[in-house]
């Protein structure tokens, strides 16, 4: 598995709504919003899915989760609830093969999801 267009939008080769920014973790508006509020939180380490977390990676994963935390503050819902989500592989639809947490918020969530 090779580089993915958000190795492009780390790069800043192509243009998106970047939200959160560090030395580890970016994160920026979908292209496709799926609720009001759909922001994808990714590693700058290009981690394809997953299954290739290592024990490496356990600090940087939790920092997505914090990350994702803290734009749901900035958004105002972090009260009101927000949904995270990983899609692996493809029966669960990943089109695009770098670690991403999706942050959906700003409608209700169906259960189980689709
Ligand atoms: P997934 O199906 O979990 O792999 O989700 C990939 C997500 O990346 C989808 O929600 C797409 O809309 C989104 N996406 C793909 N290309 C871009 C892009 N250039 N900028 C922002 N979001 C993108």
């Amino acid at each position: 598995m090779g580089e993915t267009v958000f190795s492009k939008i780390i790069r800043k080769e192509i243009p998106a709504q970047i939200l959160y920014e560090d030395d580890e973790i970016l994160a920026f508006k979908d292209i496709a919003p799926q609720a009001p509020i759909h922001i994808l939180i990714i590693p700058k380490k290009e981690i394809p899915t997953v299954n290739h977390i290592t024990e490496q990676d356990v600090h940087l994963v939790g920092k997505l989760f914090l990350v994702a935390q803290k734009l749901a503050k900035e958004f105002g819902v972090d009260s009101s609830g927000y949904r995270l989500v990983v899609n692996c592989n493809s029966d669960a639809g990943q089109a695009v093969y770098h670690l991403h947490l999706h942050l959906l918020a700003g409608r209700k969530f169906s259960w189980p999801p689709g």
